[in-house]
């Protein structure tokens, strides 16, 4: 079933109006939308405008998005509520951080921050199609999520 959220960002307004100020930030988004499966769209259940950083409420399910619209800044919020669902960040975890050290290839130095935001930014490589340094994390990710490919 189609979130609100989702129907906004694919200007469906007609069919399920969201909320106004929700509309303008799907719409500013809309095209990076198009490069997100539906479903993982799906996970995020509102949408609010931050200054000029991304942010993501795990226990909301909402993601704060900045004016200045990009494939990766939609990809790595939306990569936080996806990692929220199944035991996907703890399995995630255990894999690239036993022990807490991080092994087999990093998207970027972002990605040394926390398995959370190496979830994320892996995440979000792999939407753009960026994976050169990350290619076990990508396999990894195609495998968990087949409709990536
Ligand atoms: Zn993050």
């Amino acid at each position: 079933m189609l979130s609100l959220i989702v129907t906004c960002w694919l200007g469906l307004y007609t069919l399920t109006p969201c909320d106004a100020a929700e509309a303008d930030i799907a719409r500013d988004y809309s095209d990076y939308a198009l490069s997100i499966p539906v479903n993982h769209l799906a996970t995020v259940r509102c949408l609010y405008r931050t200054a000029f950083r991304g942010e993501a409420n795990l226990s909301t399910g909402c993601i704060g998005l900045p004016m200045r619209a990009s494939l990766y800044m939609l990809a790595h919020e939306v990569g936080h509520e996806v990692s929220a669902h199944n035991g996907l960040l703890a399995r995630f975890t255990a894999r690239f951080w036993p022990g807490g050290v991080q092994v087999d290839g990093v998207p970027d130095d972002y990605a040394r921050t926390n398995p959370a935001e190496d979830w994320a930014e892996a995440y979000s490589h792999v939407i753009m199609g960026d994976t050169h340094a990350m290619k076990v994390r990508r396999d990894w990710l195609l495998r968990e999520f087949p409709e990536l490919h």
